[in-house]
């Protein structure tokens, strides 16, 4: 197989399904753009609810014989997917840098986090069989084994496309599962074609990893109402996960769900400030601050509140703003579509109307949103209340550890958190008391790691990825009993 051709302007206009290059039904075409320039660069397809049904049509007709396939063989291709990712390093970032404005040091940590991904998915086992004695009938063995759930359809956001389809895509196929996945409108490339053109190089069989682009309001509710999956994995909003449960949950398939966050930063009085306003920079202006685990509020002790608004200022003003598609310096591009701008400066406005002031930023031109502090802040401002998304700090200050956790918590949501404190007994404590999937004591709270379990509570979400956590939602227990001697029926002489 030649190697695929992964630039921009190469050829994404056709659907991936059954291991072929497919026309959506009926023709309809999305075009995508550079959010930098606010210009098209390509069109993929529209697919439809008729392609969802092919897709899963070919997905299951896969699915017994790959997880027959005995795991080395398995192995071997997903190796093949790793080792072509890893061999178009800098073609991925170029398309990472165009279709989701990726300066080129988040596009580096995307990579690495994607190809992790992959890796933890070889190193995924099911518990091996297990026999245990009947604890009710004599001579009876219970013989417990784990089999691959079936079909899995996967639904990807924008903000890390390639590093959140693959978190799903690969462990599912590791594990002896087929895929339909259905990557964001905003980046169809990075987050779908571009896996499944990987996937056909590796030589992943026709129909294991099967991708459809099209909108979520037209074909969203087909993929996760669809009978035949067995689990839908989604990682987007809360909403919009609440409805894909709803759907997913007409076929009892099982709804995994990554959703909104609002992670606070809780910054207490005996720490070295300096390295907190870095950490806390980097928590809120990293990828525009597009990431779910991003920080959403600043909670800093009122001792150190000043200083600590200063750093952050002198950090939001330090970053390199421009087109990374353009130049590899850049270190804060656009944020992704006119919505997420809209939203953000309506949420700076009226933060600024309720009080807040403002100590740097706070204009967009174009999709550039400028790094933006806000001091004076409360928690219920429209910044502090809701998941912002974008390059947005409220700082809001506190008097003590239980008014700490009292506004940390005081958020429906839970997946990430942050405690920056020195005593580590005391970080500990406050870290015990954050209702949230995820706490790092002493560092900002946009971590991922294979070594632990990646979720949240509240509203954010159900489920966890990575290792066992996974491994169990993407396989099913079975119970196989033997029976010894005849048993005894009692009613029957
Ligand atoms: P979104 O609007 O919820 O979209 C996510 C995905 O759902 C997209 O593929 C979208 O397709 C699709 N979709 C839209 N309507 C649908 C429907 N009715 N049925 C099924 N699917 C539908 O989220 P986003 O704006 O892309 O991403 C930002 C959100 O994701 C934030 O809330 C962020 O916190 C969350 N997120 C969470 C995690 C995590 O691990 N917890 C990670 C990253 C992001 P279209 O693009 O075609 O609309």
């Amino acid at each position: 197989m030649s190697a695929p051709t992964l630039e921009p302007q190469a050829d994404w206009n056709q659907l991936y399904i059954d291991g072929e290059w497919r026309d959506a039904t009926g023709g309809g075409t999305i075009s995508v753009e550079n959010p930098a320039k606010q210009e098209v660069f390509t069109e993929v397809p529209a697919g439809t609810e008729a392609d969802v049904d092919a897709a899963y049509e070919a997905a299951e007709a896969a699915q017994s014989d790959w997880a027959a396939t005995p795991r080395e063989e398995r192995d071997e291709i997903v190796q093949n997917l790793l080792d072509e990712l890893n061999a178009r390093f800098e073609e991925i970032a170029g398309l990472l840098a165009t279709e989701a404005g990726t300066p080129g040091y988040r596009a580096m940590g995307e990579f690495a986090t994607a190809t992790g991904d992959v890796e933890m998915a070889l190193e995924l086992e099911p518990p091996e069989e297990e026999v245990r004695p009947s604890s009710s009938i004599d001579d009876k063995d219970n013989h417990i084994v784990y089999e691959p759930v079936g079909v899995v359809g996967v639904i990807s956001p924008w903000n890390f496309p390639l590093h959140l389809s693959l978190r799903a895509v690969a462990p599912a196929i590791a594990l002896g599962n087929t895929v339909v996945l259905k990557p964001a409108t905003d980046t169809p490339i990075t987050g779908g074609l571009l896996i499944a053109k990987l996937c056909e190089a590796a030589g992943v069989p026709d129909g294991v990893v099967n991708v459809v682009t099209g909108r979520g309001s037209e074909i969203g509710d087909r993929i996760a109402n669809h009978p035949t999956p067995r689990v839908v994995s989604f990682t987007g909003s809360t909403p919009v996960g609440k409805g894909v449960a709803e759907q997913a949950g007409k076929n009892l398939a099982l709804p995994a769900l990554e959703l909104g966050g609002n992670a606070p930063f809780i910054v207490t009085d005996d720490v070295d400030v300096e390295r907190a306003a870095r950490a806390g920079a980097f928590g809120s202006f990293f990828h525009q601050g597009q990431v779910c685990i991003s920080i959403n509020r600043h909670l800093v002790h009122e001792s150190v509140y000043d200083e600590y608004v200063d750093l952050l200022v002198d950090h939001a003003e330090s970053l390199v703003i421009g087109d990374p598609s353009e130049n590899e310096d850049v270190t804060f591009g656009p944020v992704q579509n006119e919505t997420q701008r809209d939203d953000l400066v309506a949420f700076i406005e009226d933060s600024l109307e309720a009080g807040a002031t403002l100590e740097t930023g706070g204009e967009a031109d174009g999709l550039f949103v400028e790094p933006t502090v806000l001091s004076d802040c409360t928690n219920d401002m429209p910044t502090a209340c809701n998941e912002h998304f974008g390059p947005v700090a409220p700082v809001i200050p506190f008097s003590d550890d239980d008014e700490a956790i009292e506004l940390a918590n005081d958020t429906e949501y839970g997946l990430s958190a942050s405690v920056f404190c020195e005593d580590e007994e005391r970080a500990r404590a406050l870290a015990d008391r954050v209702e949230a999937g995820m706490v790092h004591i002493n560092d900002q709270p946009i971590n991922e790691d294979h070594n632990a379990p990646f979720g949240g509570v509240k509203q954010s979400g159900l489920g966890r990825y990575h290792g066992e956590w996974i491994t169990r939602e993407l396989t099913e227990p079975k119970w196989i009993s033997v029976q010894g001697e005849e048993r005894d029926y009692f009613v029957f002489e």
